[in-house]
């Protein structure tokens, strides 16, 4: 892995579904999918904990990225449109929800005390995305939409949830955008005074 989870775009929302929104960001000026292939899909859900590690070891899964993709970008038209308050057509997403597929198991650590986890079939690429999509799902139920922001940057197309206590987070990230801000508006005084 060349890139670092704290730098990298791909998982600053601050939220596992809006992340996934991000994995399409600007680049020298254009946006770009990280997503090329069916293993950097597979690697993404890994390292956002949707499918468990050491499923990159696994055969391959048909038409992952197609699918993710689609369902990608079709969650990203449904914040667009939750956010400016208009009503969704659930009828495609609901499709995804009910291609995955799961069972509750019980578990017993070594204490003795029992926890309940969730078990996703992941048999195809639409099984595999399921827990994805439930948290998309959960997002759209539950989530505050006021918090959802695009970064403050007009070049930069990240979004993210605000859960800083303020609500006054305005950046993807501060060393990559607000900083940025920093040093242009810093250089607009220096103009304005100058005259
Ligand atoms: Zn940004």
């Amino acid at each position: 892995m060349t890139d670092n989870a704290s730098t990298s775009p791909e998982f600053i929302a601050d939220h596992p579904a809006l992340n996934l929104l991000n994995t399409v960001a600007m680049a020298n000026g254009a946006p770009t999918d990280s997503w090329r292939s069916d293993a950097d899909v597979l690697l993404w859900l890994e390292r956002a904990g949707f499918v468990a590690q050491g499923m990159t070891g696994r055969d391959p899964v048909p038409r992952l990225l197609d699918v993710a993709r689609g369902f990608r970008e079709l969650f990203r038209k449904l914040v667009a449109e939750r956010k400016a308050g208009q009503r969704l057509d659930l009828s495609a997403f609901n499709a995804y929800l009910a291609q995955s597929s799961r069972h509750l198991e019980l578990l017993e650590d070594a204490g003795g005390a029992l926890a309940l986890q969730a078990r996703y079939d992941a048999g195809n690429a639409k099984k595999l995305i399921g827990p994805l999509v439930e948290a998309a799902a959960e997002l759209l139920a539950d989530g505050d939409f006021s918090l959802i922001k695009h970064c403050e940057n007009p070049d930069c197309i990240l979004i993210f949830l605000d859960k800083t206590k303020s609500h006054r987070r305005r950046w993807c990230r501060m060393a990559v955008c607000g900083n940025r801000h920093k040093v242009a508006s810093f250089r607009q005084r220096q103009q304005d005074s100058n005259g």
